[in-house]
């Protein structure tokens, strides 16, 4: 499987999303999945966060593959250098905070980049899919009308057919959304506030999505 790199999807290079496994790494910039002891995705952390959590005994286990290699300081005592391996996916033991571990109900936060990351940058009235800075939010009920500003109410629209809608809803305008808006899970909002998903951080939250996600369709269509 391949990986996806979601800041060139944001910029409208949609020809070239596609990633290699580890192969395309760039610098230290490659973020480390965490996940709890159980499992269950936390957040996206940093080479230094996660070589940290490795120095204080807080890995648990690892997945994935090797990202880095940090080469430390040699110990006094022993008079070996101390050398961290860190991979792409690393379980942690500990309180983990995680609101969607504990909470059913739990909304992630709606901001623009995640809710068009959501409909994989499709614009849902045409079905064209655009760049982040020819995007924009529409509301399916319009404010004047009522309606909220949920994910559930919220759907990416390309701006030309956003006008054209303007304050009404799709059945007062006679259009029609080609997918219907879905509040993300946890797992899914992790996914979506991704830089570089590597492949295999990728296949790990997709076992966390619900089987009914549209994600699963989406990223396909992000990959072909
Ligand atoms: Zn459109």
């Amino acid at each position: 499987m391949m990986g996806i790199d979601f800041e060139r999807a944001d910029s409208g290079f949609s020809d070239d999303l596609r990633i290699a496994a580890t192969g395309a790494v760039r610098g230290l910039s490659q973020l480390v999945l965490r996940a709890d002891v159980s499992g269950m995705p936390l957040e996206w952390i940093d080479y230094k966060e996660a070589a940290r959590l490795y120095t204080q005994e807080q890995v648990a286990y690892t997945c994935g593959t090797r990202l880095y290699t940090l080469v430390g300081g040699v110990n006094a005592l022993s008079g070996r250098r101390t050398v961290l391996e860190i991979n792409s996916i690393v379980a942690t033991v500990g309180h983990t905070g995680n609101p969607g571990s504990t909470r059913h109900d739990y909304v992630p936060p709606l901001n623009n980049q995640t809710l068009f990351r959501r409909d994989a940058h499709i614009c849902l009235y045409c079905g064209l899919r655009f760049a982040t800075r020819e995007l924009s939010r529409d509301h399916v009920r319009p404010f004047s009308q009522g309606g909220l500003d949920t994910w559930t109410n919220v759907v990416t629209a390309c701006r030309r057919c956003n006008n054209q809608k303007a304050s009404r809803t799709p059945e007062q305008a006679r259009m029609q959304l080609v997918a219907v808006p879905f509040t993300p899970t946890y797992a899914e909002y992790i996914f979506l506030k991704g830089r570089r998903v590597l492949a295999d951080q990728m296949e790990y939250l997709l076992a966390h999505f619900p089987r009914s996600s549209p994600l699963h369709a989406r990223i396909q269509r992000w990959l072909s």
